[in-house]
């Protein structure tokens, strides 16, 4: 399995502005490989990958305005050359059908004032001792807070909008499976409680960006009064960030917390495929975003891979809150806010997110079996109802 670590990192003042110069140039290399692809786009010409590093890195090299190129490591260059063909590309086979999922949208340059990253290969970083030596930059001091679990392919030194600096490594990392175990669990997502499960059980939704809310708003209110390019306006954007990382890291280890609890007591997992992205445009984004559904599913999905344990999606339209999970009556379209019903037919009492968590677990049991070819069809074969896509609105 290739995983991610990451470690903070201190850079004296002057690796700082050496980092910054590196970023500089990443940043206007990237840039530049999505104008020139955009160029060639729109005159409909077809551009090689080869021919667009030679122009943004090159060339570009040679010109006044952008000589300073030469300052940084030029394996940074090659990478961000990379990442925006990678962009490019993942945008261009979703507009032509050619890639699965949500819609992707046209790469967005990247901003002075963002998130600021640079990725190198072996051949721009070494580490040696307490050290990680980057071309260009020099030694810098890592915090090493956990052992590497291989030698790592790339790095990604990072700067965070709150200003502290971290090195991202891909790194090996095998399996270590858990004991099996006869557990198996459904899940419903949700925003009153982060995850129903088909035991009944709950996971609160700590909503640790509406706690933060009030500060972030003051904070933000401060930034937007302070002129622009002011020391003033620095400062106040450096509280704005240093709330959201507090929010991020906070909803983080949630998440790891949540999803290690889930893998490590059930042999499989299912939850619902839910069209995170659809959602988060309505306007219970704040909301969404907040339950940062996507960040648990992808913690759930490592850990499962990482202990030997089994996730998997089923169907995003199956009508999971409408069906009675005893006996398996559709009971038609519940009105938003019930969050408990009688079934008509067998007249069990459900709570509604266990219901739909028990479905959840059912869909997902018999579509693992039919997947073995056991021949079994899948249950809740009725058409994409409007109440599947609506009922979390309820929350
Ligand atoms: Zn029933």
């Amino acid at each position: 399995m290739q995983v991610r670590y990451r470690y903070r990192i201190y850079p004296s003042p002057g690796q700082q502005q050496a980092l910054a110069r590196a970023f500089g140039c990443a940043r206007v290399v990237y840039n530049d490989c999505l104008r020139v692809r955009d160029q060639a786009y729109a005159a409909g010409e077809k551009i090689t990958d080869t021919d667009v590093q030679r122009r943004v890195i090159t060339l570009a090299k040679l010109t006044p305005e952008r000589a300073w190129l030469g300052q940084v490591a030029s394996v940074a260059l090659v990478q961000a050359c990379q990442d925006a063909r990678r962009a490019y590309k993942n945008w261009f086979d979703s507009l032509k059908g050619r890639r699965k999922g949500p819609k992707i949208r046209h790469p967005k340059p990247r901003r002075k004032h963002g998130r600021q990253s640079i990725r190198l290969t072996r051949n721009g970083y070494a580490l040696h001792g307490e050290w990680l030596y980057v071309a260009k930059v020099g030694d810098l001091k890592i915090e090493w807070s956990r052992v590497l679990s291989s030698a790592p392919s790339s790095v990604t030194v990072i700067r965070e909008p709150d200003g502290r600096y971290y090195a991202s490594f891909v790194v090996q990392r095998e399996a270590t499976p858990l004991p099996a175990c006869d557990r198996e669990v459904g899940i419903d997502l949700g925003l009153a409680s982060l995850v129903v499960t088909s035991d009944g059980e709950t996971v609160a939704n700590p909503r640790f960006y509406r706690a933060a809310q009030r500060r972030l708003r003051r904070a933000q209110r401060v930034l937007s009064r302070r002129q622009e390019g002011s020391a003033n306006r620095a400062r106040a954007r450096h509280r704005v960030a240093v709330v959201h990382r507090k929010v991020r890291d906070a909803r983080l280890d949630h998440a790891h917390k949540t999803a290690l609890r889930l893998v490590r007591d059930n042999q499989a997992v299912y939850a619902e495929d839910l069209c995170v992205s659809g959602m988060a445009r309505t306007r219970l984004a704040k909301s969404v975003a907040d339950a940062g559904w996507s960040q648990l599913i992808r913690c759930i999905t490592e850990k499962a891979a990482q202990y030997g344990r089994t996730f998997a999606k089923v169907g995003r339209f199956e009508p999971t809150s409408q069906v009675c999970s005893a006996c398996g009556v559709k009971d038609g379209p519940k009105p938003l806010g019930v969050r408990q019903w009688a079934c008509a037919a067998c007249g069990t009492v459900h709570d509604r997110d266990v219901n739909a968590a028990r479905n959840i677990l059912a869909l997902g049991r018999r579509e693992r079996l039919n997947a073995c070819g056991t021949g079994v069809r899948p249950p809740l074969e009725v058409a994409a109802g409007a109440e599947a896509g609506t009922r979390r609105s309820a929350a």
